[in-house]
């Protein structure tokens, strides 16, 4: 039998690590040498795409503040990684693409919703606002021959205004990949969706177009609904090391998916991803002790516990 091979997109040292609120405050340079470590440590254990950071406001965001130092370090000290590696910026808009560019990002990510009420919120845009907004983006970044990935939210219901038609996400990826994006990543924002709305959703989409899922587990449904995401024919995967990364939305619940828990199950049902699972977990540890946190992974629990 053919094995099937599933590609995980790391998100841990971006979209997890932002959204941790308890983390011990680091100074800005222990924090980069924190970052490049699990960056590194990830990229070693065999995964191929890491979001690296973001080019965001460091008094909004201080989580990713010296992003622009990350990469360099990246590119210096570690340059075979560099070369193999997807390394993913994301940024909001031009002029985090202009910082991007400066430090010499090659994989840029960039973000919308289905719900205007969310984007409001969010980035003080509507979604229509929005994409006027990253069309010259996304057009600039492919001049200067960077990948795009594009991120759309609340595909699955919207904190604000609840349940979303479920055709809205069809229509802004669309337009994403008119505008040139290379791979739609389907937020479960509030991690709500069940494998039967899963179902639903990814079956309006054409089987041809480039779609990944990025499942929380707020509920504890992420997993599940990954199992349904690949038995419809998707097979790019967002998750996060040690389920790093809170839901803003439910204070003290899961956000992200856990790359340890999603890695396990995959394995054992015969799917290969080229990662080592052990190296992962060696990952959490390490950041799970540098930023006094507690990872809420069950498998890294375990790993943990066995050690
Ligand atoms: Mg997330």
């Amino acid at each position: 039998m053919e094995v099937k091979k599933i590609r995980i997109v790391e998100v841990g040292p971006r979209d997890g690590l932002q959204n941790e609120s308890k983390i011990k405050k680091l100074e800005l340079d222990e924090l980069i040498a924190c970052r490049v470590g699990l960056i590194t440590k990830l990229a070693n254990s065999g995964l191929v795409d890491v979001e690296a950071g973001a080019f965001v406001r460091a008094d909004r965001v201080p989580q990713m503040a010296g992003t622009d130092q990350v990469l360099a370090i990246l590119q210096k000290d570690h340059p075979k990684l560099w070369k193999t590696k997807k390394f993913w910026s994301l940024v909001p808009n031009r002029k985090g693409l202009e910082l991007a560019l400066k430090a010499g990002a090659k994989h840029i990510s960039v973000f919308t919703a289905t719900s205007d009420a969310f984007n409001e919120k969010n980035i003080q845009m509507t979604v229509e606002e929005s994409l006027r907004e990253l069309k010259p983006v996304i057009k600039e970044a492919k001049e200067n021959g960077c990948s795009i990935r594009a991120y759309i939210s609340t595909v699955w219901g919207c904190p604000y205004s609840g349940k979303v038609s479920p055709g809205r996400a069809l229509g802004v990826a669309k337009t994403l990949l008119d505008f040139g994006a290379e791979e739609i990543s389907l937020g479960d924002t509030i991690g709500v969706a069940s494998p039967k709305q899963v179902k639903e959703i990814l079956e309006l989409f054409p089987k041809s177009m480039p779609l990944a899922v990025h499942f929380h587990d707020t509920r504890g449904t992420a997993i599940a609904n990954c199992l349904e995401a690949i038995h419809l024919g998707i097979h790019s995967i967002d998750s996060s090391c040690g389920g790093l990364g809170g839901c803003p939305y439910a204070k003290g619940a899961s956000g992200n998916l856990a790359t340890e828990d999603l890695l396990y199950m995959l394995h054992e049902m015969g799917y290969s991803t080229g990662v080592q699972l052990d190296k992962v977990c060696e990952a959490s540890l390490s950041l799970e002790e540098t930023l006094e946190l507690s990872l809420p992974s069950r498998f890294y629990k375990a790993w943990k516990g066995s050690k």
